[in-house]
């Protein structure tokens, strides 16, 4: 039974009863038998924070962007985001809202995991991922502008 479910944050459908939270962890779970996907986990991870940015301290956020951009568009490494995430949070910095904080608003997008997260296809997801990245990324420069 289709339902009509869906991320009060992102917006993303339910897909066979799973919730966008859970269609992550499905991706996850791919990454462990496909090469290709799991280099670009860190991609996976910051597209999915940046259509859930309520749990995220707006210095977080904007940490998140910067390397999600530098990624984009520079080929910086995962490595170099690593160390430099890890220096700019390992002062007293907060990453997390606390829960009582959390306002999730909806927002629609062309694309959400669970175009990416397709249950039965999982060929083509490296595509998929990078057509996600690329619309959130044109998202935020627009609202840059
Ligand atoms: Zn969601």
């Amino acid at each position: 039974m289709p339902t009509n479910e869906m991320c009060d944050e992102c917006g993303a459908p339910q897909v066979e009863g799973f919730t966008c939270w859970e269609q992550l962890g499905g991706l996850i779970a791919w990454e462990y038998t496909d090469p290709a996907l799991h280099a670009q986990h860190f991609l996976v991870v910051a597209c999915y924070n940046l259509q859930h940015p309520a749990q995220f301290s707006a210095a977080a956020l904007a940490g998140l962007w910067i390397g999600f951009n530098d990624y984009l568009d520079h080929g910086v490494s995962t490595a170099t985001l690593r160390q430099r995430a890890a220096r700019h949070y390992a002062g007293a910095t907060r990453v997390l809202r606390p829960e009582a904080e959390h306002q999730p608003q909806l927002q629609r997008w062309a694309m959400t995991i669970a175009d990416v997260y397709l249950p039965d296809q999982p060929e083509g997801v490296v595509e998929r991922l990078f057509r996600w990245a690329r619309i959130i990324q044109a998202y935020h420069v627009a609202a840059q502008a």
